[in-house]
């Protein structure tokens, strides 16, 4: 059913959407069944569980962090990680720094905004991070690489209202891009879309979609 889903999937995604699977609270089985099927991004969101499947699968998988991430953990996922989605203030982008040069890398981030409007949900404001991007002590962090931008939509069935939110993520994208990234090539990650509105996050103009019940089935 994993095979299945997923083929589905990658017949259905235009060329320039990347599909992470979200495998968070799935056994490595089932995985492995995606792995086995061609899948190689994988989204977690605990640090632990993460670490625990990255110690067992094979080394080819790249690894998205999705969660929330606390500023004493970045150290386990350091020496790993593939791209940290969910960067929401300074304090965390300067622990990613630091422990990305204390592994000799450069990790790839994107800024989560706040889209929605339920409190339960993390982000930054647009003017938050023009003071972060525009700030000298930005400029001294060379380990990591802000590729882009991230954000949940409002846990709602109304999809004019999700439309809204995305809209809102790709205009901000739009501006840090003008004011701040206008000098690099590779400011180009819009992570936006789930299972329940994906299609929506792609027409309005995602370029990485992270599915999880739509490929392992639901969560407990
Ligand atoms: C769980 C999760 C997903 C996937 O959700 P599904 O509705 O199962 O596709 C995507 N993004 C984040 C940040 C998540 O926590």
């Amino acid at each position: 059913m994993i095979a299945s889903n997923l083929n589905k999937f990658k017949k259905e995604l235009p060329e320039h959407v990347v599909l992470v699977a979200v495998s968070k609270t799935k056994p490595v089985e089932d995985l492995q069944k995606a792995f086995d099927a061609g899948q190689r991004i994988f989204g977690e969101n605990k640090v632990q569980e993460m670490f625990a499947k990255w110690e067992v699968l094979p080394k080819e998988i790249e690894w998205h962090f999705i969660g929330h991430l606390q500023r004493n953990k970045v150290k386990y996922l350091a020496p790993f990680v593939s791209l940290i989605h969910g960067v929401e203030s300074f304090r965390l982008l300067k622990e990613i720094n630091k422990q990305a040069l204390k592994s000799n890398r450069i990790i790839d981030v994107l800024l989560q905004f706040y889209i929605a409007d339920e409190e339960t949900k993390f982000g930054l404001s647009v003017e938050e991070a023009d003071v972060l991007l525009s700030s000298e002590e930005y400029k001294m962090l060379n380990n990591i690489a802000i590729r882009g931008v991230m954000g949940m939509a409002t846990f709602t069935k109304n999809q004019e209202k999700i439309k809204g939110e995305f809209q809102k993520l790709k205009k901000i994208h739009e501006g840090l891009k003008e004011n701040h990234f206008s000098a690099r090539e590779n400011f180009d990650i819009i992570s936006m879309g789930m299972s329940g509105d994906y299609k929506t996050a792609i027409d309005e103009g995602s370029t990485m979609i992270r599915i999880g019940s739509s490929i392992f089935g639901e969560r407990n």
